[in-house]
């Protein structure tokens, strides 16, 4: 499929803007073919109406329907084949395999959205039936999730599919019912439009609507900022830096109808490993420890940037060999890496180097770098908890039990938090458990909080400055509640409810009858 470098408008494609932007081989350093065109306000404000329109008739698609789009997106996608591939490859530095798992990663991530409304009971129907004998009387209510209107969606850099056009925002957006208008990340506009395009033909294949999803394309903060503040957009779904969610975030409360911005920052992602497992088995975890540091070069929400534990010298000593040893990678973009390469030198000044691992060749690549750091370094500089997008890693040795527990009340919101302990240990440590229950939105015990499952009871969220709203998931199913709204209707003859809400229940969805989860 040729690549066109123009924004995608519904069933359209435009290039009014002039000024055009091209993506970057970070192996290289090489600029990418074709010129992308930066979107113009206009384009926005475009996409913004035929999105608009389109709600009107997308929001009372069924779910039947819906599935079906979401599937065939999946489809299109796998119809890029090795196209697909190869640009996310050198867009991203990142190897084939990974590649390849990220998409089937997205695909399935498709298709589980698609299963959950094909099932259709994610909706929370509530029936009160009407009590007339009761004094007062009680009229009938009845409630459902309802599509919040137009979701504006930031592409992240790291994850060029799973976190992307398709990604977990989109197929979450997309299954609630709401049209998405697509602000593509500079560093993969090639494979942003592939998959757009594979989006435009699903939508049109399936008979959604002219402008259910659009893609645009910008490099600086324009047209980002004028999506957030369009009246059209109801809710913005956004991955990446800290400084960026924020400043969405104040945008989006700053508009005169402030909408939600659920918004993934930064994570440290906090590990303990606790006294006995550390002994039984102190060299396995620290090769583990530095493999999930090391993975993807640390380019993950969920990379373990803190690892915290009782004083342990062979543990030390056993992280600096398996760091020497390893090795990094090329990072996404220059900008990723002069942010990584700051952090590390900056940590220089308040830590020790443990270890310090290889760089391969390429343009944007790095080394691994693992810091030390007393607990009293750690309380006395709180910057020392901030992420470092990377493979990087800081390791803070407390004296006691009651160090470590200060330690972990001392956490900002984090994604995740893991334990490594033996049964005996975890009993020891339950307050820790009950601390850090308070601080993230994952605990994990003897596993490394690396990989991110898409499931039904996935949590990929925490509190600030993890993210802008705690109570929310931007992975797995329950992602969906992120754009929609309860809605109650009292009193509504039979006929003019939805379906989900029929007397009879036509769909056979779970429903709370009277406070009784049945069909
Ligand atoms: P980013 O700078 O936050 O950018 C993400 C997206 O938001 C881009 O499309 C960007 O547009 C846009 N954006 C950022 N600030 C904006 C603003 N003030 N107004 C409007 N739009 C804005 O993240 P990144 O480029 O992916 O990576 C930079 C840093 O983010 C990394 O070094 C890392 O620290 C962090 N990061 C964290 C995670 C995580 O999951 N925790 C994931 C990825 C990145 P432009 O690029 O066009 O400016």
């Amino acid at each position: 499929m040729q690549l066109t470098g123009r924004n995608i408008i519904g069933f359209e494609t435009f290039s009014e803007g002039t000024v055009a932007i091209q993506a970057i081989n970070p192996a290289n350093g090489e600029t990418l073919a074709p010129l992308f065109y930066k979107a113009t306000v206009d384009e926005l404000s475009l996409a913004a109406q035929k999105a608009e329109k389109a709600f009107q008739i997308y929001r009372k698609q069924s779910g039947k329907q819906k599935a079906e789009f979401l599937e065939k997106i999946a489809e299109e996608i796998e119809n890029l084949g090795d196209t697909l591939i190869e640009r996310y490859i050198v867009e991203s530095g990142l190897p084939q395999g990974r590649a390849i798992g990220e998409r089937g990663r997205t695909t399935g991530q498709l298709r589980l959205f698609a299963q959950l409304l094909r099932d259709g009971s994610w909706v929370n129907a509530r029936i009160d039936t009407a009590l007339p004998d009761r004094q007062p009387a009680r009229p009938d209510i009845r409630s459902v999730e309802r599509p919040l209107g137009v979701v504006g969606v930031f592409g992240a850099s790291n994850f060029p599919l799973a976190f992307s056009v398709a990604g977990g925002d989109t197929a979450s957006a997309l299954a609630a019912g709401c049209p998405v208008i697509f602000k593509a990340h500079p560093a993969h506009l090639g494979t942003s439009e592939l998959v757009g395009k594979a989006i435009q033909k699903a939508a049109a294949a399936t008979n959604m609507p002219d402008g259910v999803f659009s893609l645009l394309f910008d490099d600086g903060h324009e047209i980002g900022l004028a999506l957030v503040k369009h009246p059209n957009i109801k809710a913005i779904g956004f991955t990446g830096s800290y400084k960026g969610g924020k400043a969405l975030y104040d945008a989006a409360a700053a508009r005169p109808e402030p909408i939600p911005v659920y918004a993934e920052m930064g994570s440290v992602n906090p590990v303990f490993i606790l006294p006995r497992i550390l002994e039984a088995n102190g060299a396995t975890l620290a090769q583990n420890f530095v493999s999930s540091v090391t993975l993807g070069v640390g380019q993950f929400c969920t990379n373990p940037g803190m690892l915290l534990l009782q004083k342990n010298e062979a543990f030390i000593a056993a992280i600096e060999q398996n760091t020497n040893i390893s090795t990094g990678g090329v990072m996404l973009t220059t900008g990723i890496r002069d942010a990584y390469m700051r952090g590390i030198e900056n940590s220089k000044n308040y830590t020790k180097v443990i270890g310090i691992g290889k760089a391969p060749e390429g343009f944007t690549a790095v080394e691994p770098v693992i810091f030390h750091a007393s607990i009293e370094d750690f309380t006395q500089n709180p910057h020392l908890s901030e992420e470092i997008f990377g493979p990087t890693s800081l390791v803070v040795e407390a004296n006691t039990k009651d160090e470590l527990l200060v330690a972990a009340q001392s956490l900002s919101g984090h994604l995740t938090a893991t334990i490594h302990g033996t049964p005996e240990d975890l009993a020891e440590y339950a307050d820790l458990i009950e601390i850090l229950e308070q601080k993230v939105g994952r605990i994990l015990i003897n596993v490394f909080p690396t990989v991110v499952e898409v499931s039904h009871a996935m949590v990929h969220g925490g509190p600030f400055p993890a993210t802008t709203d705690s109570r929310s998931t931007s992975v797995g199913t329950m992602a969906i509640t992120r754009f929609t709204r309860p809605v109650c209707y009292q009193n509504f003859p039979d006929s003019l409810l939805i379906d989900e809400l029929k007397s009879d229940n036509p769909l056979n969805i779970w429903r709370l009858v009277d406070g009784d989860l049945k069909k």
